[in-house]
């Protein structure tokens, strides 16, 4: 396997509908050869609608859809060559483990040995050595999803997609099974393309994120890009907790309150919308540092959240915003109280200013 057997994939102007509902409106996106990209959006996003245009199950009312050179629109799902892993496993019950990973090449007409000796292969590759008598039921829901993921690139496809192939595991088996799916990927090497709703899950997993709503693509990036410098409004709310204030916009200054903010030498973008994520606030006490832009408030709020605590601050504007702060021992004797009037940083280079939609 490796590298030279991905392919690149283009999607240009593809949209279908359903009724008056634009599932896809209208979307480009380049795949490059071997990378993990994952669709992340909200329920209802488009994000399954476009995972089966690529397998071929869907056809787009319009736009064009390649694997490589070849354009695929019309071509039917078993002649794509591509991979599918589902949320729900979608394996026959009635046959053991390795009669199910070995399905797609029994299709395909492999010979029985050829068929044995691949499925070991897959087996191994998913960590299921000495399964493949077992039967279907007998197995976890991690389990589960290893078969279904050994079935997917048991006849070694250039594409791979899944679609939220973990959001039925409970969390800390879903938090493990997403660094070895990662690793997988590392070690395959086939264009891949995830499924997810869960923000964490992408930032966790992907080379790219593509953010779509409503059958749009709204950015895409790379994770830290997509979360320190969100294209607009909807991506600073839908990854990370974001609270978004309008600035002022004087000769190319952006206030806020009256007072000029100080932005990184980079540009932080040009956007009327200053960010202000929890996590980026700090609280301070004293001290007048030139680095950070200072915010004055009255405490709201103090939620108890074990690791940290969230403090919600009413800012002499009237806004208000969250802050978190990590529980450490000392923070605990010093985490404000509601009513305390307080002075919130932000660093200069912590200061995003983001676009209008
Ligand atoms: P996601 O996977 O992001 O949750 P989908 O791609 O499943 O979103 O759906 C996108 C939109 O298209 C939704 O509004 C959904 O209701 C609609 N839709 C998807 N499939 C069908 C279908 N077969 N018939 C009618 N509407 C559909
Ligand atoms: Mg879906």
């Amino acid at each position: 396997m490796g590298q030279d057997n991905a392919l690149p994939i283009t999607i240009r102007g593809v949209t279908k509908t359903y009724g008056k509902v634009f599932a896809l409106d209208a979307v480009d996106l380049d795949i490059h050869s071997g990378e993990f990209l994952t669709l992340l959006g909200p329920s209802g996003s488009g994000k399954t609608t476009l995972l089966m245009v690529l397998a071929g199950f869907t056809r787009p009312d319009s736009g064009s859809v390649s694997f490589g050179d070849q354009e695929v629109v019309r071509m039917p799902p078993h002649k794509r060559d591509v991979g599918m892993v589902f949320q729900n496993y979608a394996l026959f019950p009635h046959m053991n483990v390795a009669a199910n990973i070995g399905f797609p090449l029994k299709l395909r007409g492999i010979a029985k040995d050829e068929i044995r000796s691949q499925v070991e292969d897959a087996l191994g590759v998913v960590q299921l050595e000495g399964y493949g008598d077992r039967g279907v039921e007998q197995l976890s829901g991690g389990q589960m999803q290893r078969v279904a993921l050994a079935r997917a690139i048991v006849f070694k496809p250039r594409i791979l997609l899944m679609d939220e192939p973990l959001s039925a595991l409970d969390k800390k088996l879903r938090e493990r099974m997403q660094i070895e799916l990662r690793h997988l990927h590392e070690q395959l090497g086939m264009t891949t393309v995830y499924v997810t709703h869960d923000q964490r899950e992408a930032l966790t997993m992907s080379d790219r994120i593509a953010v779509i709503n409503h059958g749009h693509l709204m950015q895409l990036d790379k994770p830290r890009a997509i979360y320190d410098h969100p294209a607009n409004p909807f991506v600073a709310n839908f990854i990370g907790e974001s609270t978004l204030l309008p600035v002022e916009q004087h000769n190319g200054v952006a206030s806020f309150d009256g007072v000029p903010l100080k932005l990184s030498q980079q540009d932080q973008g040009i956007g009327p919308l200053l960010m202000l994520r929890p996590e980026r606030l700090v609280f301070m006490f004293e001290g007048d540092d030139p680095d950070f832009n200072r915010f004055n408030g009255t405490v709201t709020e103090v939620v108890y959240q074990g690791e940290s605590f969230l403090v919600y601050v009413r800012l002499s504007g009237g806004e208000e915003v969250a802050v978190r702060s990590i529980s450490q021992h000392r923070s605990l004797e010093s985490a404000p109280d509601i009513g305390d009037s307080i002075v919130l940083g932000l660093h200069r280079d912590e200061t995003v200013l983001v676009s209008e939609a």
